[in-house]
């Protein structure tokens, strides 16, 4: 039986229509510019998010790296969110290949970075100082999606400042869908914005760095010496083409099964719904010991990342069945036994 896995929304397989778009998509040499598909998804995406150019890039890793080097130099600093994934979770990348040093400031409960914090942490320009260019915004940010007001406050602060501002857009459409907003009026604020295929929007493969054009320009170089320079990429930007065309507005079933998802686990006694927006679920153990209930809902065909605070993510391959499915195992657990 197919596990209920509810552990990141990158676990997603293609679909037998997404397969046939990767079997019968055209190809040719993308470092040559000549791959139609990659270019045609290329320009999709620009054109979605309103930008003037994009790039096919191999993960939402590679495209966050390349956008860093692409708007840093060495001696630079970025600005971001101290949990965010760009300056947590990819290994230091901007520091290993750009000598670009990150300067990590909370967010806020609502994901945001405040402009006030953002400020204060602006280097002055003084020789002892790295030099501030580059405020990097996650969104959404552990299922949160920015407030839309205050998009264009964190802009001005980066206009007066004369610094770049950088969306870590992994899950953008996930916002773009629970806030009703088009894409490109999120996009519109930030100067350059990186979009992960390959997690809710169910592509195997694959993220979009959009931008204006001498950016991407300057981010091409930076891709072919990262090593991202994929042929004939094609077969991997169809199912990114397929994915923008069909996968962006079932987004709100992803939503509407988390919401659900958190209304069964909130009536459990034992467990603490802590956060549910978008297609993410915390949720806290009080007492019950968290590996305990890993390998309960693993025998019950529901796989978890375990921890007292768990993050649960609905996707493509989840639905309302899936749900009440593990709805009843997390149940099974905690009643009738002495947590
Ligand atoms: C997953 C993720 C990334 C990186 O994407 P990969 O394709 O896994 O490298 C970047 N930022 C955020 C917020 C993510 O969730």
């Amino acid at each position: 039986m197919k596990p209920i896995d509810l552990r990141s929304d990158t676990v997603t397989r293609p679909t037998a229509a997404m397969r046939l778009a990767m079997a019968e998509a055209e190809v040719g040499d993308d470092v040559f510019g000549e791959d139609p598909t990659v270019n045609r998804l290329e320009g999709m995406a620009a054109e979605l998010l309103a930008k003037e150019a994009a790039l096919f890039v191999a993960s939402g890793t590679q495209g966050n790296l390349i956008a860093l080097l692409a708007h840093c130099g060495r001696g630079d600093e970025y600005i971001a969110g101290s949990m965010a994934h760009c300056y947590r979770w990819e290994g230091g990348g901007a520091a290993v290949f750009g000598g670009i040093q990150p300067q990590p400031v909370e967010f806020e409960p609502d994901g945001t970075l405040a402009v006030a914090r953002v400020e204060a942490a602006i280097k002055p320009v003084d020789d002892h100082y790295a030099r501030t260019r580059l405020i990097c915004l996650e969104n959404t940010q552990a299922g949160k999606p920015l407030p839309a007001a205050y998009l264009p406050e964190i802009r001005s602060l980066a206009l007066r400042c004369g610094l770049r501002l950088h969306m870590d857009g992994a899950r953008l459409f996930n916002a773009a869908v629970s806030q009703n907003l088009p894409a490109a009026t999120i996009a519109d604020h930030v100067d350059s914005i990186n979009v992960c295929l390959s997690k809710g929007l169910g592509a195997p493969v694959g993220s979009v760095l959009c931008g204006s054009r001498d950016f991407i320009r300057e981010a091409r170089h930076w891709r072919k010496m990262a090593g991202g320079g994929m042929r004939q990429a094609g077969m991997l930007a169809g199912a990114g083409i397929y994915a923008l065309q069909h996968h962006i507005e079932r987004l709100s079933e992803d939503h509407a099964n988390a919401t659900l998802l958190a209304e069964g686990l909130t009536a459990i006694e034992g467990l603490e719904v802590t956060s549910a927006q978008t297609n993410m679920v915390f949720v806290t153990l009080t007492a019950a010991d968290p590996a305990a209930l890993e390998f309960h809902l693993k025998q019950s065909g529901v796989l978890v990342r375990g921890g007292r605070t768990m993050r649960l993510v609905t996707h493509l391959d989840i639905d309302r069945a899936d749900i009440e499915q593990a709805v009843a195992a997390f149940c099974a657990f905690f009643s009738g036994r002495d947590h």
